[in-house]
């Protein structure tokens, strides 16, 4: 492994790439644009209260912003602002108060605006991080779904009087597109073939590939007809085909699954004989209708965008419409767990939704195990007693009461551009983004902390060692998010050639443009306007440590510098009968502010310092040296860090996302 020093340690030289062939390689060395700054023991809340004793202060901070790199916010009153002929492609001005519906914004140039409420969502989030509070922006009502490489056992879903079981199957693949592995299968057309139909086959002499771990193919086929008998049938193909009778036809149904580039086979699941009665897997009524929301999910064009295009294409595979959840149903299982899905790589509507990890996170609340009525766990805070950024932002507390929620402490002004005599010296020139990659929470190997016992594969909800061809759940797992998401800062703004219907073309606000807004905050203490003031200036006004904000922070855009100008306390105060308002300027003494030597907060000051961006931020890239628009991007990444170490069919995560405090923080691309 040449250069790599990365976070999994083994004892011997070789790359461990399966087969020994060193199939893949690893080439180009990328930062990955996001990584995670760390979660502390607990989150600790003090009762609202308690966070307004002492010397109460209200006033403004005058800050200003200075552009490091090119900064986009859109303004979203026109979604064509550059008149881009390509159909389904978006163009956008920058952020401005003018409404500029159905203007080519060509050669038109509007003061530039930074909102608000970009200044202050980054800065809450900063401020958590800072302060070590809760993750308020944690989306709990997403269901955590996830394409999971765990290989399912093939079954058929049952009932007796016991209620429902799963009767074991035996996969045979069925070819439907021409493949090299496969000279003994007989090569189908899929659309003869409906879910679940029964069918008499007889199976390849080898296994798929001649690889012993792979099923066995399907080398002759032959649907069942209704008009004859079953048995007679069989008997007289059997009589037909001179095979001898250690490889007879035997019974068959078809399993058709989702489509998936480069695939070549669908199913036939042939049934376990002489199946005992405590060979039948029991699951719960709940398991199945876990199966249902599976199917939900498939059925749902937002989450299955490639069931989308499949259905403009109309490509006539029937699979989604025909598959229902009943007796007979063919289904992919997992012994341990009895998670039942509909297709052998397929979505798992996870049961560990992300609050309940978060609830659990930090290492205090990880060591002693789950304690419900601790309150330090990271979910967002939801009582009276609350965090630090909660005490300070305000919050609403998810059960909707109004007597839980907290006002805001703090109000931010629109940040407005310094004067230029023409306002086209605010902007860079009109550009096409590279395609933003949607985040993907299925790549646990970044997402998720890797845990101590070194499992196989871990997710939300399981981590798995492989014995032999069975995967064994690793006892007492808990899942540990990574921590707070932050973006690396970077040299370079990746740009695309050709506007498409996924990228978008900008105008952004050039590197080097001044802004200056105003933080408003109302009976804080001296110790709150100290770490406010620190977060907004990472430390101080003279280093290097910016700030990301607005769009196309993965791809080199967004980083500010923010410095604190000025404090003024307001007071209003009686004397001698009158009232007197005063305004003086106060300094904030940043010393003591934060614990420099944290892990949190040695985490932001390296990963905001802009003077150290890397310059090889991007996103992974994987290619599967098959060609093709789907053979490479950063999906196959992920592909290949599973199948890196063994064979696909017992994935292994390879590497993980190094820490933002490792001495090497890249990691490599794979390519054939
Ligand atoms: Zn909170």
């Amino acid at each position: 492994m040449p250069g790599y020093n990365g976070n999994r340690s083994y004892n011997n030289g070789n790359n461990r790439s399966y087969g020994g062939s060193s199939k893949w390689k690893e080439t180009n060395e990328f930062t990955n644009p996001y990584n995670f700054v760390a979660l502390g023991k607990k989150c600790i809340r003090k009762p609202y209260e308690e966070y307004k004793k002492g010397n109460l202060i209200t006033g403004w901070i005058e800050c200003s912003l200075t552009t490091k790199t090119p900064l986009f916010i859109p303004n979203t009153t026109n979604e064509n602002a550059f008149m881009c002929a390509k159909k389904g492609h978006k163009s956008y001005d920058f952020f401005s108060y003018d409404d500029i519906k159905g203007q080519d914004r060509t050669k038109e140039f509007s003061d530039p605006v930074i909102p608000a409420s970009s200044i202050r969502g980054a800065m809450r989030a900063m401020h958590e991080a800072v302060t070590d509070s809760c993750m308020s922006t944690a989306d709990d009502e997403k269901i955590l779904y996830k394409r999971t490489p765990t290989p399912k056992l093939p079954g058929m879903l049952k009932k007796d009087d016991q209620g429902w079981y799963i009767h074991p199957c035996e996969r045979v693949m069925l070819k439907y597109k021409p493949c090299t592995s496969d000279p003994e299968g007989i090569l189908v057309k899929i659309g003869d073939y409906h879910e679940g139909q029964e069918v008499y086959i007889r199976k390849s002499k080898n296994h798929y590939d001649n690889k012993p771990y792979m099923p066995y193919t399907v080398a002759e086929i032959y649907p069942k007809t209704d008009s004859s008998d079953n048995k007679d049938n069989l008997l007289k193909i059997q009589n037909n085909t001179s095979k001898s009778n250690d490889n007879p036809i035997i019974v068959g149904h078809v399993h058709i699954g989702e489509e998936i580039y480069n695939k070549h086979h669908e199913s036939v699941f042939v049934l376990e004989e002489n199946l005992k009665d405590n060979d039948r897997i029991r699951v719960k009524e709940e398991d199945v209708e876990s199966l249902r929301k599976t199917l939900k999910l498939y059925n749902d064009e937002n989450i299955n965008l490639k069931l989308k295009e499949e259905r403009k294409q109309n490509k006539g595979r029937k699979w989604y419409k025909e598959y229902e959840v009943k007796e007979g149903a063919l289904v992919y299982y997992d012994k341990d767990r009895i998670c039942m899905t509909p297709s052998c790589i397929s979505k798992e509507v996870f049961s560990n939704q992300l609050k309940q990890i978060l609830k659990k996170s930090g290492e205090d609340n990880y060591k002693s195990g789950e304690d419900k009525n601790k309150n330090n766990g990271y979910n967002p805070c939801s009582s009276k007693e609350v965090c630090p950024s909660c005490a300070l932002f305000g919050m609403i507390a998810d059960d909707g009461k109004e007597n839980t929620a907290i006002s805001s402490r703090l109000r931010f002004t629109d940040a407005q551009a310094e004067l230029k005599s023409n306002k086209n010296e605010y902007y860079d020139k009109i550009t096409i983004l590279e395609e933003l990659a949607s985040p993907k929470v299925s790549a646990t190997e970044f997402y998720m902390e890797e845990p101590s016992i070194r499992p196989d594969l871990w997710n939300y909800d399981y981590a798995i060692k492989w014995k032999g061809k069975i995967p064994e759940r690793v006892k007492d797992y808990k899942p540990r998010i990574r921590g707070r998401k932050f973006y690396w800062h970077s040299k370079k703004v990746l740009t695309a050639d050709e506007p498409t219907e996924r990228n978008s073309t900008v105008r952004p606000v050039r590197a080097g443009v001044t802004f200056t807004f105003k933080v408003y905050f109302d009976r804080i203490n001296e110790e709150e306007l100290k770490k406010l003031v620190w977060t907004l200036t990472l430390g101080s006004n003279e280093n290097t440590n910016c700030h990301k904000m607005g769009k196309g922070k993965p791809i080199g855009l967004g980083s500010v510098k923010i410095k604190v100008d000025k404090v003024i306390e307001r007071k209003v105060e009686i004397k001698n009968n009158t009232l007197i308002r005063t305004e003086n300027e106060i300094t904030a003494d940043l010393k003591n502010a934060v614990d420099l030597n944290s892990t949190n907060i040695k985490e932001i000051l390296k990963i905001t310092d802009f003077s150290k961006a890397p310059n090889n931020v991007r996103y992974p890239m994987g290619d599967n040296g098959k060609g093709g628009k789907n053979g490479v991007g950063p999906h196959q990444w992920f592909i290949a860090n599973k199948s890196f170490s063994n064979p696909p069919m017992k994935p292994k995560i390879y590497k993980t996302l190094p820490k933002i405090l490792d001495s090497k923080t890249t990691l490599n691309d794979y390519e054939m």
